[in-house]
């Protein structure tokens, strides 16, 4: 049958089909429909994907959809499915937006890995991606995938040449706290126009799509403890944290007919099912209610979690394995006719069979199993309303995975114990189990600090001496009124470790009482006699020479002579200046056009740089769970020992107790010159597994 409808009218249900728009689904809806976990991913749960089994994260990719929010960061523990986040959005960008996508990871080596073993199956496994992909010789390949209209990147953190000369309206920093910066001087780069970090850089190629771009973060805090980046980055945003009800106080309040109060509109982050007027006992969950380690948090919303005038201050519970607790009889240290009961271990069994959450308002026992009914209820809060729009930061950790995922309260219990004791274990659990930084407040460095560094070190070497084959040497200078201080190190890979990792050692320091003197120090002038200053490693009966390649000298006391030494009168060094993180732009390091365009100012955040010297080099000897292999010759003097163990940290700062700390500001100084050193290092990286896999 034809309807005989005038023209018009049928063109215009033809223009309103054209145009009409599709429905827009939900990033996980989409997901759900169209995204499998291939087997050879790293995550558990292979097959068709099923955001049910960790619904929370509904509420995280609901607040990151919203149309005005252009940064997520995603401060988390491992196994909470982070990268799988990432990916997700990722895939759904390349289905559904027009704009490109870049990937940033921390390496090259870790980029192009991530590319081939995870997104690769990914993509094969998602039909609205696979069929856009052009798949090719030259638009397939490791760091670039083609797609039609656009083009999704890999790129290593440090990796210089990468970082310009494209656009993306998506892009993608995963294990934030691991990516180096780039900074490339002038004179050792191939291009040399701009400096800032990697991060600074890819953020950079979005500016073409301010309404629609969207910039994810995600790490494990792992470097500079509370100084680490996406702590702070987690800081400055929304803070959000995800709520469940407890089963046993809403169980109470539905007997009694106790109605809770609910917002009108559901807000964004929150899921259906906990718009339930009978769900009570609302809080994030937490490893432990220690004040000493967790101490409750004023807010700005009540119990209910409805928003107040002023704050209130939150209950918190904690994960519960004392029934597990072994106590035994001990006399009294005070009587000793009396006896008192202490506690002497944990039963292992009892931890497996019977740890439970303690609810922090009604103290009852939650099992295991009732940890789903909770998380199909999520409610995502913000603990800072007042951060700025566009920025969504969340904190997730493994208390909220289901034990299949890789979570389960026992497991979390045990990995505890096992790291009870031992502070290097301790971080790994703070950092990978709990996601947060690793904060010890108002901690010193003492002189058994540095002998440990002194025992961690794997070879007893002397000042002056280089103690493995190194790859090069840096130098930096404090300047005083008449004299100036000096650390030289020497940096190098340990080629026959498996992830090769950077090692760097100590290798000459004192004061120098000219700048001039600073050059021949360096083994940039030739001294008096016309011989250039080298440090010699001998090997295989083979002696190499080495002299600094690159310099940091403080511009802080005497910025006039300082530009100008660095311009004219040597061709290593460039000046430095500690700072705040608002001067820095919260990078760790800002480079700053000085004396007349013809410089570059390395503007450096000074706590985040302390706080990795000396948590992180001296006092604990890793960064996340990753080793620092910062060296020390055996014959450091009293000066040395002195001026490292000068500052302290009071409150959020680093301060110096006498004023006595120009070694450690030297020591500090080389940290951001080693993400100079590192890009470097990492190119040496590749060209050796070139080669190696050149020999197979
Ligand atoms: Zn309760």
């Amino acid at each position: 049958m034809i309807n005989y409808r005038p023209a018009s009218d049928l063109l215009k249900r033809l223009l309103r089909e054209i145009i009409r728009p599709r429905p827009l689904l939900k990033y996980w809806e989409w997901a759900d429909k169209h995204v499998s976990i291939p087997p050879e991913a790293s995550g558990p749960m292979p097959g068709r994907l099923n955001t049910g089994r960790f619904p929370v994260f509904r509420g995280l990719f609901d607040l990151a959809q919203q149309g005005h929010v252009h940064f997520i960061s995603l401060c988390a523990s491992i196994r909470v499915g982070k990268t799988l986040f990432s990916i997700i959005v990722m895939l759904y960008w390349l289905a559904e937006k027009a704009g490109s996508a870049v990937w940033l990871d921390p390496s090259g080596a870790s980029a192009k890995k991530v590319s081939k073993s995870e997104i690769d199956p990914f993509i094969q496994l998602c039909e609205p991606v696979k069929r856009l992909a052009i798949i090719g010789r030259t638009t397939w390949t490791s760091t670039w995938k083609t797609f039609k209209g656009k083009i999704l990147r890999f790129i290593g953190a440090g990796e210089e040449a990468n970082l310009h000369g494209f656009n993306a309206e998506l892009a993608i920093i995963n294990e934030f706290d691991s990516c180096k910066q780039a900074v490339v001087k002038k004179k050792a780069s191939e291009d040399g126009k701009e400096d800032s970090s990697s991060a600074d850089k890819i953020i950079g190629r979005t500016q073409l799509f301010p309404f629609t771009r969207k910039i994810i973060e995600n790490s494990s805090p792992r470097q500079a403890g509370e100084f680490s980046p996406i702590w702070q980055s987690f800081l400055r945003g929304s803070q959000h944290y995800c709520y469940v009800p407890c089963p046993h106080c809403s169980a109470e309040a539905k007997a009694s007919g106790n109605a809770r109060p609910l917002p009108e509109k559901m807000p964004v982050g929150w899921s259906k099912e906990s718009m339930d007027p009978h769900l009570v006992g609302w809080q994030r969950l937490v490893f432990t209610n220690d004040p000493a380690y967790q101490p409750a948090k004023h807010l700005p919303f009540d119990h209910d979690l409805m928003p107040i005038e002023g704050t209130m201050e939150e209950r918190l519970g904690r994960i519960d394995f004392s029934c597990a607790e072994i106590w035994a009889e001990a006399i009294s240290p005070q009587d000793a006719t009396k006896t008192i009961r202490v506690k002497t271990g944990y039963d292992e069994d009892k931890v497996e069979h019977q740890t439970t959450y303690q609810c922090g308002h009604c103290g009852k026992q939650i099992e295991q199993q009732s940890l789903r009914w909770m998380l199909n209820r999520y409610r995502w809060q913000a603990h800072n309303p007042s951060a700025p729009k566009d920025r969504i930061s969340a904190h997730l950790w493994r208390g909220y995975a289901p034990p299949e995922l890789g979570g389960g309260w026992n497991h979390i219990a045990k990995a505890f114990l096992e790291a009870k004791g031992d502070i290097g274990k301790l971080i790994t659990f703070t950092n990978m189990s709990l996601g947060l930084p690793f904060i010890r407040a108002g901690a010193a460095i003492n002189e058994g600090d540095l002998d440990r560094v002194l025992a961690r070190t794997p070879m007893r070497y002397v000042k002056g001496q280089i103690p493995r084959m190194p790859e090069m040497l840096t130098i930096t200078a404090d300047k005083q009124k008449d004299h100036l201080y000096y650390v030289i190190r020497a940096w190098g890979v340990i080629w026959e470790s498996p992830d090769m990792p950077t090692w760097s050692a100590l290798v000459d320091w004192g004061t120098a009482m000219s700048m001039d003197e600073l050059t021949v120090l360096a083994g940039e002038k030739p001294d008096g006699s016309g011989k250039y200053r080298t440090f010699t490693y001998t090997e295989n009966e083979k002696t190499y020479e080495f002299r600094c390649i690159a310099g940091l000298i403080d511009s802080g006391n005497d910025q006039d002579v300082v530009f100008e030494f660095c311009h004219k009168r040597t061709r290593i060094f460039d000046p430095y200046r500690g700072s705040g993180p608002v001067q820095t732009n919260w990078n760790r390091i800002r480079p700053r056009d000085v004396y007349d365009d013809q410089l570059k100012l390395w503007l450096c955040w000074s706590s985040h740089y302390a706080e990795r010297l000396y948590y992180d080099c001296i006092k604990y000897g890793q960064a996340g769970d990753d080793p620092v292999y910062w060296w020390l010759p055996v014959n450091i003097d009293d000066d040395y020992k002195q001026q490292l163990t000068d500052e302290y940290k009071d409150g959020d700062e680093w301060v110096s107790r006498r004023k006595m700390n120009h070694l450690g500001d030297c020591e500090k100084m080389q940290l951001p010159l080693s993400e100079l050193v590192e890009s470097r290092l990492t190119l040496l990286r590749e060209k050796r597994r070139n080669e190696k896999t050149e020999q197979k």
